[in-house]
């Protein structure tokens, strides 16, 4: 479901000269907070979509409990734990983000 709207707007930024730095599947998936192992929530159908499953798959950004608690203190999980497994995500991929910027825009970073 999720990939069809990706897919829409895939469409729509390519129709208007948007460049797309790629994917990022969000919440489709689970930490677990005792192990940290990460597993997938849904069928992964991306081999479906022709066009999105050719964009690099910046990252996979799953649900964590770590998320949740940040939901009532109000502070991002990259301050109040930025060593966290969910941090080092958010922070690889502002990371690949802050490259792809560099390069569209010839700017070294
Ligand atoms: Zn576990």
């Amino acid at each position: 479901m999720s990939l069809q709207v990706a897919q829409r707007g895939y469409t729509m930024f390519k129709k208007l000269n948007i460049p797309v730095a790629g994917l990022v599947m969000n919440m489709n998936s689970v930490l677990c907070p005792s192990c940290n192992h990460m597993f997938e929530l849904y069928e992964n159908n991306l081999h479906q979509f022709d066009e999105l499953k050719l964009l690099p798959r910046l990252e996979n950004i799953p649900m964590s409990e770590d998320v949740k608690k940040c939901t009532h203190t109000q502070v991002p999980v990259v301050v109040s734990q930025p060593d966290s497994e969910i941090s080092k995500t958010y922070f690889s991929l502002a990371h690949k983000l802050f490259h792809y910027l560099g390069q569209l825009h010839q700017i070294q970073p």
